[in-house]
């Protein structure tokens, strides 16, 4: 295998930050590997940005050996120094932020300004994780039983791995390293194969920072990356975030290996807008949390629930704000939805469009066709970008595909039922349970709703109710498979496991032999 251990590298700009061949992260070097390489776009442009080189089972099990020599001394040191290093960490990132945005921006295609944001959710994430020292406090009975005392601790798993999705490149696998090297394992990620830059950026940064080589790898690469680590017996826990299908299969393969698994699938999230919602801000939620990032979002509505008289009032406004989207190339200050991440997924949504019409659904605004020149659409002096505008469906009924798949795409769907009671049924039938929001002002409506509604996530006049740091993030149903959430209190229970220590001292035991189960005394 050829190593090349490159300086730490101070990076001022997306093209600074990215090299013509993207490699692993293994024990704190650049590594070649031994696998073929795989092209990665721009996605404004359509051209190839650069290639990855995809890891082999012999080079994932070289970043689970890196991983698994560093975790000694990673976990015996006292977390309040983990912690430190974190906090370096953090103003490195602080400092990076807008590099590591613009980088995200180029191979994922989002505007720049919601990739700054994305980044910034990743900060938060490593601003709690900084918290380590508190979290992992245990609890202690003094005095359980005559002489004795108990008490609990969380120790590290040991080598931990993260498989991420292409929409949230940095956002994503900072749910996952930051609290589980806090907590004292070390992590090996296999970031998606379409957008890898932004990982190689982040293990860059978090050397310079100070922390141990071997403590973070990465290793580009695919099924065959992430088939080597769902087998490798160094192994101990898996975070998945994707779709469905793979979430599933990660969460059974992984238990049948005795490993630690949470694996977050897909999502068709429901916005319901009660008759007394502020009509105005509901519209302004459905196009935001519709369109933004092309609907490549877990957290993105792709279905909205107009109760009553609401679609007759709201339909033309949503069909005028979908037309009058800025779509542009993401790095452009005025855009507002850049293009989708690649030809095959752009394809995968145009089929949806199809099927969708041929359902017998309303097509009111056609995101394929340019409305001017009724050519397919694209952006002015980025023909060969994977270009496709905001569609808006009404009409359309829990039986057709384009409401029961996950389109992940800027396309809304607008289904209409009769009162809040169906809105309910219908969002709780759906196979999915990422997230979901209402807009009512009716506080009772927005209780009943809450307590009700079979969602992992749930927004009240919050249209993408991504929780904070310090809350943990996961659906139910389909969107997560396993018992705990990603990051908050819940990573960190996730990246630990609980030992209860019993202790008496030889000046309280003279008790002889006992046969019968311990009982307080
Ligand atoms: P994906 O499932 O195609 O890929 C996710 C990861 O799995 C990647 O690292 C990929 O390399 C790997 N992978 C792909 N095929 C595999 C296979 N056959 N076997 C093993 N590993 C495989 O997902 P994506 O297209 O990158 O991301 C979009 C999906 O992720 C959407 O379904 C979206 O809803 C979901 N997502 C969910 C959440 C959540 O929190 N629930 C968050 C972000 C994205």
């Amino acid at each position: 295998m050829s190593v090349t251990k490159l300086p730490p590298r101070t990076a001022t700009s997306a093209d600074a930050a990215a090299t013509d061949v993207v490699h692993h992260w293994i024990g704190g070097r650049l590594t070649r590997g031994h696998g073929k390489a795989l092209d990665v776009f721009n996605p404004a442009t359509g051209e190839v940005a650069r290639q990855v080189i995809l890891a082999t089972p012999e080079d994932v099990g070289a970043a689970v050996a890196s991983a698994a020599a560093a975790f000694p001394a990673w976990s015996d040191m006292p977390p309040v120094r983990r912690a430190r290093i974190l906090v370096r960490y953090l103003n490195l990132l602080n400092e990076h932020r807008d590099t590591l945005a613009a980088l995200i921006t180029s191979e994922h295609g989002k505007v720049f300004s919601d990739a700054q944001g994305e980044v910034t959710r990743g900060i938060e994430i490593v601003e709690f994780a900084c918290g380590i020292p508190q979290l992992l406090k245990g609890d202690f009975t003094d005095q359980v039983s005559t002489g004795l005392d108990n008490w609990t601790l969380r120790q590290a798993l040991g080598v931990v791995a993260g498989i991420t999705p292409f929409n949230f490149p940095c956002m994503v696998p900072s749910w996952m390293f930051p609290v589980a090297i806090a907590c004292g394992n070390s992590f090996v990620l296999k970031p998606s194969e379409r957008d890898p830059s932004a990982a190689l950026f982040m293990a860059r940064l978090l050397q310079q920072a100070g922390l141990p080589d071997g403590v973070f790898n990465v290793v580009q690469g695919d099924k065959v990356a992430v088939d080597a680590l769902l087998q490798h017996p160094e192994v101990k826990a898996l975070s998945f975030v994707g779709s469905t299908p793979i979430a599933q299969y990660i969460y059974e393969r992984g238990a049948q290996l005795g490993k630690r698994v949470q694996a977050l699938g897909g999502a068709k999230n429901h916005m319901v807008v009660m008759p007394d919602a502020a009509l105005d801000q509901a519209v302004d939620a459905l196009i935001g949390a519709a369109y933004g990032s092309a609907g490549e979002r877990c957290m993105a509505i792709s279905v909205a629930v107009l109760v009553g008289d609401v679609a007759d009032k709201v339909m033309p406004q949503l069909a005028e704000r979908t037309r009058l989207l800025k779509i542009k190339n993401g790095m452009e200050s005025d855009a507002e939805m850049g293009p989708i991440v690649t030809r095959p997924a752009l394809e995968k949504i145009r089929g949806y469009i199809d099927d969708g019409v041929a359902s017998g659904a309303t097509l009111v605004v056609d995101g394929r066709v340019d409305a001017k020149t009724g050519r397919p659409f694209s952006v002015a002096g980025h023909e060969n970008g994977f270009w496709i505008a905001g569609s808006l469906f009404d009409h359309v009924t829990p039986q057709m595909r384009i409401y029961k798949e996950e389109i992940f795409g800027p396309v809304l769907v607008c289904v209409r039922v009769k009162d809040f009671a169906a809105a309910v049924d219908l969002v709780n039938a759906h196979e999915f349970g990422n997230g979901v929001a209402c807009y009512t002002r009716d506080g009772n409506v927005a209780r009943e709703f809450g307590r009700r509604i079979q969602v992992g996530m749930v927004g009240i006049n919050v249209p993408i109710p991504v929780p904070m740091a310090w809350h943990g993030f996961g659906g139910w149903k389909k969107s997560l498979f396993g018992d705990m959430h990603a990051y908050g209190e819940e990573g960190v229970r996730f990246y630990t496991r609980q030992k209860s220590i019993m202790q008496r001292w030889p000046e309280s035991t003279a008790k002889g032999a006992e046969f019968i189960m311990p009982t307080s005394k």
